[in-house]
This record gives structure tokens, sequence and C-alpha cells, in this order.
């Protein structure tokens, strides 16, 4: 168990972390980690809030969602982050927050269009919308996988925002980068006419990648 207590701790430290950035509010938005070997999940607990977490309180569940270890239950959107691991072979971390200028646009039902040069290393390109689904189910989780394609970041419509990487350093600035690309479209938006990155720029830094 010596890589999954490794990554409870690093779950634990991220979430609060994220907390304290404003990725995260109260009880909401949740992390998890992927361990490839044991097939296991390590994952944020439901309804405890961020700023009264311990390790005791970070849970492993498999990909059914059978708690192996912990006293807690965990996050309710376990199923989005299973159905993720289940589809994508390289994601190790998912990381889902209500994030307030991304998850604005995620109830205009918007894209963050290609404003910004990282989010072409970082995010894979525009962030797309996944079609709204019911919290805490499967579909959730199926909704993303559409739009996710070749992308590290979607927005949830009406609800909030899912980053993936292949660590949770990965997951997690890339749910940075969503939230701020999310809040300099929107004062972008506010100032005047918008300028996409031109095509020659997006495929001459896609093929450098
Ligand atoms: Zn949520």
């Amino acid at each position: 168990m010596g890589d999954l207590e490794f990554l409870k701790k690093q779950v634990l430290e991220t979430s609060i972390y994220s907390y304290k950035q404003g990725l995260f509010a109260g009880t909401s938005g949740n992390l998890s980690a992927f361990d490839k070997e044991s097939n296991l999940v390590v994952i944020t607990p439901t309804s405890i809030r961020y700023d009264e977490m311990t390790i005791e309180d970070i849970v492993i569940i498999d990909l059914e969602g059978n708690i192996i270890e912990g006293k807690r239950k965990p996050s309710s959107e376990w199923q989005l982050h299973c159905e993720i691991y289940k589809a994508k072979d390289n994601v190790y971390s998912v990381f889902h927050t209500h994030s307030p200028y991304a998850t604005a646009f995620a109830v205009n039902r918007k894209p963050i269009p290609l404003i910004l040069i990282e989010m072409i290393p970082f995010l894979g390109g525009e962030v797309p919308v996944a079609e709204i689904a019911l919290p805490g189910t499967k579909e959730l989780g199926l909704n993303a996988l559409k739009v996710l394609d070749d992308r590290n970041a979607c927005l949830l419509a009406n609800h909030g925002v899912l980053a993936v990487g292949q660590s949770v350093d990965q997951a997690h600035i890339r749910a940075e980068y969503v939230e701020d690309a999310a809040k300099i479209y929107h004062y972008a938006l506010n100032a005047g006419e918008i300028h996409l990155i031109p095509k020659y720029i997006e495929n001459k830094m896609r093929n450098n990648q």
C-alpha cells in the first residue's frame, strides 16, 4: 500500500491548497488519484469541509465504488471519477471544481475559446462544454468523455469544471488554468472584441509539443 499512502497524502494536501486558492469552496469539488498497480482510486470524502479534512478522511475505493479503506463515504461524484479512469488509460488523476469564473461559463454553456497560448500545452486547446447530467451519476462522466477527446479539461453544463492529468499535480495545474482562462476571457469579453489565437500559431505550437 506504499503508493496508496503517498497518493492519500497528495490528494489531501492538494485539496487543502485548492481550497485556499478558491478552486474549492466549502465541501464542493473533489479530487482523486488512480493507482494503476492496485486498480484502486484514492478520493476525497463527501460532505467534509476542506479546512477540516485530515488524512483519515481520505477514502480508497475500487472502480465500482466499493470502499476498500477509510471511515468516510467517498465523494458523491465518485462515478464521474471512475468512468474517466475506466475509459482513459493515460489518466491518473481527476479534478472536479466549481471554480467561479469557469462555472459561470458552464452556466452560459459557452466553451472557453482558444484565447491564450498556455491553453494549448496545458489544456489541449479550447475548453468544451459537456452536456448536462444529474450530479452523482455515471452519465456526468460519460458526457464529459464525449467532449474530452484530446482535451485535458472541460466544463460541465450548469455545474463546474473537470480536469484530468497523469498526476495529481498535472490535473491540479490544469484546473487552475481553466479558471485562469475563464477569468481572462470574462474580462476580455467585457473590454471589447475578442481575438482568437490564429490557426498557424496553434498548429506550430502543437507541432512543437
Ligand atoms: Zn460538482
